[in-house]
């Protein structure tokens, strides 16, 4: 019998060997953590050693991970029918669609996909199409921000405002272009945070103008800029771009796929704004990542455009996987257990316990900026407080691995614009206990302190 150490460095052989690992640098001795069980926040690798996910996972194992209720309602599912496809229909797809809908105010039609990329896929090929059978043909165009990401296919990544993600896989999708997103922290001198969110808000209008107002078909954004660096705006700033996109009969597309379910302390990240988006995509959340599921969801108004004598007025749009049964199943479940265990207000409560007590790192030589909503926080880190220079490489990584090495996982906004990827991220379960969050807090603050200098 080989014994845990010996297995490990098996393992890591093997993997070495044949996984081409996630957005990582080319090493042949690459040392990824493999992974053996996970239960609550906290993962355990194969050496044995422990580790709470700050980040849970890609920002979605929203109730923790071993839920056995989860497991349980996918397995009943699998065994009564593991499949069938999304041109007929099943009992956990409608319910799960009746319950976002009563989630969203029963206004929206569900379409299933697999992925954030595909929902969002879905709602640049509704949104055109949309635009086509109203009498609007020439509108294509899509606004987005730069800094904000949308997804890794290539209508996606066009859509997606980071220029390392899309580096050297260009040329993309045409027909996306990008405005900068309110950065409050780097506004410029002297201006207030609400006149700067408006003028942001306005540059999104004059792209409109600059580029036609009768080819902008959409503006996708997300409630506040997740991987990107947690750029949260001011809510002025959101209710003035629905504002635009009605006067102008552009469509709102909100990416809900980090802020969904619970994530920013209310059900939808753009609850926390006066505004009704045209299309929301969701995933990772929406089943904690237990299975793979996504959802576009569509206003009814739109989807009565698709009602049309002409043949090809329907959504010629098939993906084998979407709205699997049991990841169906397994959603309603996911959302049955944020509600039971009030989970979106525990976002709130332990996101501002977190940010609470990290006030004494404002004080920190390199903490330029602690940024958060609900249970997701960034920290930016500078080289100058009074420059605001962004950290260097180095020292954010530094923090990363001092982290780990200390038993806590946390992310940063890596290869999204060059220079600026100093922003380091928090996103634990929403299931986190109390003791959960303070081995956090003891763990930033101790590795702060250790790296002041
Ligand atoms: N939108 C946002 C806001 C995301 O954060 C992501 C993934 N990080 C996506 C879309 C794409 O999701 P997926 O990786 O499931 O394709």
């Amino acid at each position: 019998m080989k014994n845990v150490k010996e297995e490990a460095q098996s393992l890591l052989a093997k993997d070495q060997k044949n996984i081409w690992h996630h957005i990582s640098k080319y090493d042949e001795k690459t040392h990824p953590m493999i992974a053996k069980e996970a239960k609550g926040s906290w993962i355990t690798d194969h050496n044995g050693k422990k580790y709470l996910d700050g980040m849970s996972g890609l920002w979605c194992v929203n109730v923790g991970y071993g839920r056995e209720e989860l497991a349980q309602v996918a397995y009943d599912q699998l065994k009564e029918m593991s499949y069938i496809s999304m041109t007929q229909s099943h009992l956990p797809g409608i319910k799960l669609a009746e319950k976002l809908n009563e989630m969203l105010d029963e206004d929206y039609m569900i379409f299933y996909s697999n992925s954030g990329s595909d929902a969002n896929e879905v709602a640049f090929k509704i949104a055109r199409q949309y635009h086509q059978q109203n009498g609007d043909a020439l509108r294509y165009k899509f606004i987005s921000r730069y800094r904000a990401y949308h997804g890794g296919s290539l209508g996606a990544l066009a859509a997606t405002g980071q220029s390392l993600r899309k580096y050297k896989y260009e040329p993309l999708t045409s027909g996306f272009l990008h405005v900068a997103p309110p950065d409050n922290y780097r506004r410029p001198k002297g201006q207030s945070v609400e006149e700067y969110n408006i003028q942001k808000a306005e540059e999104i209008e004059e792209k409109i103008i600059w580029e036609q107002k009768e080819t902008i078909a959409a503006v996708i954004m997300e409630p506040l800029i997740t991987g990107g660096g947690v750029l949260i705006p001011d809510p002025i700033y959101v209710e003035k771009v629905q504002e635009i996109c009605n006067r102008y009969g552009v469509l709102l597309i909100i990416d809900e796929v980090i802020c969904g379910f619970g994530r920013t302390g209310r059900t939808f990240g753009h609850m926390h704004y006066d505004i009704k988006p045209d299309i929301i995509t969701m995933a990772k959340g929406l089943t904690s990542a237990y299975l793979p599921l996504s959802v576009t969801a569509v206003r009814k108004d739109i989807y009565e455009t698709f009602n049309s004598e002409d043949e090809n007025s329907h959504f010629r749009h098939v993906n084998t996987f979407g709205g699997n049964p049991a990841a169906c199943a397994l959603a309603l479940k996911n959302i049955e257990i944020i509600e039971r265990d009030n989970l979106t207000n525990r976002a709130a409560v332990l996101g501002d316990r977190l940010r609470g007590e990290l006030k004494e790192l404002e004080a920190h030589p390199y903490v330029g900026d602690i940024r958060h909503q609900g249970f997701l926080m960034g920290i930016e880190m500078v080289e100058d407080k009074e420059t605001k220079e962004p950290a260097h490489d180095g020292r954010v990584k530094k923090i990363i691995s001092d982290c780990k090495d200390n038993g806590l996982i946390i992310g940063r906004n890596g290869d999204t614009v060059a220079g600026y990827n100093n922003i380091l991220t928090l996103c634990p379960p929403l299931s986190s206990t109390d003791e959960d969050l303070d081995f956090i807090l003891s763990v930033i603050k101790k590795v702060f302190k250790e790296n002041a200098s």
